[in-house]
């Protein structure tokens, strides 16, 4: 499929025609400093100066001439769309809809979601009746909970007007999270991953287990890291007072703090790091401690994220500074030994990542974190997640429905946890089967015991497993003073633990306890059917009389155990207003659900 890139900035514009089939570049132009007098289409090597200024002008001018040279074939065009906003987590076919909630959006980004959605209007005008989608730079963020989204403000106001942390350069994390996957020879949903992307823009973000949980910048990119013309953290008191001494207005300070600080406020020379690095080389100071206040609030984000998660795998290296400064990945990983990080200096003073090998691993081969440089490529991403959404969008079927199972809190034990709590030799006994070939509810419950309070009579489920896991709801665990992560079944490492109390014993669990990741069950023969794989993420319509409810970021499960059913806890069901009847283990309800979209 030949894809059509177009990734619209403030000031510049780059556009890439890629093959998705085989990965190649066809053809790319950009425009660069467009709101000059002069804007500069760059193209085939060239330098041509563009008579109109502006997205509106140049654009179309600079597509017109790079028209009259390549005659390729385009199937769709892809977008990058800055915020998408509480609306928009997945890659998304444009129409009128999405074009107006866009242009809603634009009040949380003034400076690029309008200039996004002219890209749109100009494409649409001139390659009439080609398919567009929209790729949001936020939407790989949506998977961040509340916990650290929330900003510590009056709820009202939060609701108001939809503060919170949204994150951004989503585009760039993804796609070097999974490729750092790929390096490893793993599965993305088995890593804990840090991914620092350096560019112009600066942002670190948390990836457990191919999800975003934590990520540097806010509800706008002015948040976290230094950047080039950016403050990122900033005492809100030491903005206020500052605006005070010099009598500057809100906007002055947003100006001040988004284009006048960073490395060119620290440094007085200017936002492009080659500059600063050689001016601290020759003996500037200034440039030096803009160089170290950088490095260090990385450092600072890289300790807070493997905190968050309890460890980290990889650390990755992106955008061009991450790319192509092993200086500065040298002041961020040196010391990084108490992780488990060690640096290999040579290979990372010798080596850089390219586009022909993409990924620089530079840590010890002893070293438990690997430490890799990776080169990223939005466009590359982008066209990939407008092809797959164009593709699944063909294969998925949206006609069958899921039934709909409510899992109340439940426990699974080791046998030798059976026997602490039962007494030796103890099986548990079959209550009732459970929709799940082979599971069985067992007549025995336990009580749990929090910090805060115990909750009783909580069945097991059967068989035993190997490992122990109770897996409560959000209201469970406000209940029991348990703060525990939003997990799939297994998923038990660094989970918080739990005293359980059986008849014979008591044993208190170091960890085990999760919320349990909505999830879908299927054979494979449902998944061919769907056209999704195990541990895809997908989106889905639960019905449950008049009312329809979306849930996103519903993990598939695939095996040839399983039966179809879809299985949320009873928060889920209560917010989809599906009746419970009565508080069972796994009861069926009358609601189903489809499945519509696929991450
Ligand atoms: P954007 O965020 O605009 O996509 P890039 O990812 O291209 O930007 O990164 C631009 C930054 O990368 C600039 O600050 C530039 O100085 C820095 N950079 C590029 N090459 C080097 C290098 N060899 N050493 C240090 N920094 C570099």
């Amino acid at each position: 499929m030949n894809i059509f890139v177009v990734n619209a900035g403030s000031s510049s514009i780059k556009c890439e025609l890629i093959n998705t089939k085989n990965k190649k570049k066809l053809s790319k132009f950009s425009v660069e400093r467009l709101n000059s007098e002069t804007p500069i289409l760059k193209f085939e090597g060239k330098e041509t100066i563009l008579q109109g200024k502006g997205i509106e002008k140049a654009f179309p001018e600079a597509i017109e001439h790079w028209k009259s040279k390549v005659h390729e074939k385009i199937e769709v065009i892809a977008h990058r769309v800055v915020h998408g906003g509480e609306t928009f987590f997945e890659p998304t076919i444009i129409n009128e809809e999405v074009k107006k909630k866009i242009s809603e959006i634009s009040v949380l980004a003034p400076l690029h979601n309008p200039v996004n959605l002219k890209g749109i209007e100009i494409t649409e005008q001139i390659f009439q009746n080609i398919p567009q989608v929209a790729v949001f730079d936020t939407g790989f963020h949506s998977t961040i909970p509340r916990r650290a989204r929330l900003y510590a403000i009056p709820k009202n106001l939060t609701e108001k007007h939809h503060i919170r942390k949204y994150g951004f350069h989503g585009i760039s994390h993804q796609y070097v999270a999974q490729k750092a996957a790929d390096f490893l020879e793993t599965s993305i949903k088995n890593l804990r991953l840090i991914t620092c992307h350096l560019g112009n823009g600066c942002s670190v973000t948390a990836v457990e287990y191919g999800c975003s949980v934590e990520t540097s910048t806010g509800m706008t990119p002015l948040e976290g890291l230094v950047m080039g013309t950016r403050s990122g953290d900033i005492d809100f008191g030491a903005a206020a007072f500052l605006a005070q001494k010099e009598n500057l207005t809100i906007s002055e300070m947003e100006k001040l703090l988004n284009q006048e600080s960073g490395l060119k406020g620290l440094s007085g020379i200017g936002n492009d790091m080659r500059d600063i690095l050689k001016a601290a080389q020759e003996g500037n100071e200034d440039a030096r401690m803009a160089i170290q206040v950088f490095s260090h609030r990385i450092k600072k984000y890289i300790g807070a994220y493997a905190a968050i998660m309890g460890g980290v795998d990889a650390i990755i290296f992106t955008g061009g500074i991450g790319e192509n400064s092993p200086e500065i990945r040298h002041r961020v990983c040196q010391r990084l030994d108490f992780l488990g990080a060690i640096i290999n200096e040579d290979i990372n003073r010798d080596n850089n990542p390219t586009p022909q090998n993409p990924v620089l691993l530079f840590s010890e081969p002893h070293s438990r974190v690997k430490l890799l440089s990776i080169f990223t490529d939005e466009q590359m991403s982008i066209a990939l997640q407008a092809h797959e959404l164009i593709i699944k969008n063909l294969q998925i079927n949206k006609q069958k429905t899921i039934p709909i199972a409510v899992s109340a809190r439940h426990i699974h034990l080791t046998q030798e946890t059976v026997e602490a709590l039962f007494g030796k030799d103890y099986q548990l006994t079959e209550l009732r089967p459970l929709s799940q070939p082979g599971q069985f509810a067992a007549k025995e419950t336990l009580t749990l015991i929090g910090p805060r309070n115990k909750i009783e009579k909580v069945r097991i489920l059967g068989p035993c497993r190997n490992f122990n896991q109770v897996e409560i709801s959000r209201t469970d665990e406000f209940f029991l003073g348990i703060d525990a992560p939003v997990r799939e079944s297994g998923k038990v490492a660094n989970s918080p633990g739990i005293t359980l109390q059986g008849p014979m014993g008591t044993v208190t669990l170091h960890e085990g306890v999760i919320c349990a990741w909505r999830h879908i069950h299927m054979h494979p023969d449902d998944a061919l059917e769907f056209g999704v794989e195990d541990r895809d993420l997908v989106s889905v319509e639960v019905h449950s009389g008049e009312k329809s409810l979306t849930f996103n970021n519903v993990l598939i499960r695939v095996s040839e155990q399983f039966k179809l059913e879809m299985h949320i806890d009873t928060d889920e069901a209560n917010a989809a207003e599906i009746n419970q009847g009565f508080t069972g283990e796994l009861f069926l309800t009358n609601a189903d659900a489809t499945l519509i979209k696929r991450k």
